[in-house]
């Protein structure tokens, strides 16, 4: 393994280093310390470690920093290079190829602290602070508002870009704000109107912005036994419904109202249906779940198969909730 040693202010590497970097940056395994910032940039990091469909090649380039100095450097590094950048949160909702993808991926699962505030009931919580744990938290204090939420293997910041949901709430339902970091390293405290929130949407889907903590508001004051009670109950209908047994990103496809997606896919009869290791799920027809040994690409076949199939019976696209990430074969 070559080891790179950046040196000179916190993102800069001498113009020769760089050049060479760059260059080796497809064949070899390197990894470039961030001086200044506890940071370290690997190369061709394996991402089916950081998905919950464990599926999917390397990141050409992977950090995850452990607070705002080091997602500034990282994003800076990214731009002083012209590198795509990435943002991975728990990685529950992406499909990411075999191929790997190119570029920085920044993921946010070391930005952790959560701060609540007992006077106005609202908890103040980093991007990469798991969004089930915080549901159960908040229960045991007695704080109503997030009971919905646990099912949802998510990051706090996956939760805000995806505006995550179930059981009739999401988030931008108890949003007061996000603070959301720009390419150019400033940062901003954006509103849930600013936010442009819709069913399972927000402006930041597909943009170059990093959501490093948000204000959730909740109702305190309540029996913890009681909202910890509706809080694993909520959690028990998940299980008893969909199957967490197997690697999936859960829906994969959004509900095209008014009809349920989970619910097309059932009728065109490929409930069973498998393709390599991807299959649509018995227990519930809007999950692809692998099987075992699947490949990025098996999923996304079976997810263009299912919406050939739907659009021949029903004349409905299906739209996608999961992100795919790099390339893929349809045949
Ligand atoms: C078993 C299972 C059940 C699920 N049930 C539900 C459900 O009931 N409701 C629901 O809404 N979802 C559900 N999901 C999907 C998923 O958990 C949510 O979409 C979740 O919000 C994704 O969060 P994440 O941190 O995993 O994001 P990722 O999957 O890592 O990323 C999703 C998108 O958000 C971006 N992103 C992530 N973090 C940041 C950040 N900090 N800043 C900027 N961009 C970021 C990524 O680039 C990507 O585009 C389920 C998934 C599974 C596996």
């Amino acid at each position: 393994m070559k080891i790179s040693q950046a040196v000179g202010n916190a993102c800069t590497v001498p113009a020769s280093n760089v050049a060479t970097q760059d260059s080796n940056r497809a064949r070899e395994s390197k990894i470039i310390y961030l001086p200044g910032t506890n940071c370290e940039i690997k190369s061709q990091a394996l991402l089916s470690a950081y998905t919950s469909y464990q599926v999917g090649g390397a990141a050409e380039l992977y950090v995850a920093p452990r607070d705002v100095e080091g997602l500034q450097a990282s994003l800076k590094y990214a731009k002083e290079r012209d590198l795509r950048v990435t943002t991975l949160g728990a990685g529950s909702n992406l499909l990411v190829s075999d191929r790997g993808i190119s570029g920085l991926v920044i993921a946010t699962r070391h930005l952790r602290y959560k701060y609540f505030d007992h006077q106005t009931g609202q908890i103040t919580v980093a991007a990469g602070e798991s969004i089930p744990s915080l549901a159960l938290e908040a229960a045991k204090l007695g704080w109503q508002g997030l009971e919905w939420a646990v099912g949802i293997p998510g990051s706090v910041g996956g939760a805000v870009v995806m505006n995550a949901g179930a059981h009739n709430s999401c988030i931008a339902d108890i949003l007061v704000s996000a603070q959301v970091l720009s390419p150019d390293g400033t940062l901003e405290t954006l509103t849930p109107e600013e936010l442009g929130y819709a069913y399972r949407t927000s402006l930041l889907q597909g943009s170059d912005r990093v959501v490093t903590q948000a204000t959730l508001q909740l109702q305190p004051g309540f029996d913890p036994a009681l909202v910890t009670a509706t809080t694993k109950q909520h959690r028990q209908h998940r299980l008893s419904t969909q199957p967490y047994n197997y690697p999936s990103c859960g829906s994969v496809f959004r509900n095209p109202k008014p009809y349920a997606a989970g619910w097309l896919i059932e009728q065109s009869g490929l409930k069973g249906y498998q393709i390599g290791g991807a299959q649509v799920a018995n227990l519930h027809a809007n999950f692809i779940v692998n099987r075992g040994g699947a490949k990025a690409n098996d999923i996304f076949r079976l997810i263009r198969h299912i919406q050939q199939e739907v659009q021949e019976r029903w004349s409905i696209l299906l739209e996608p909730e999961v992100k795919m990430l790099g390339e893929f074969q349809a045949a």
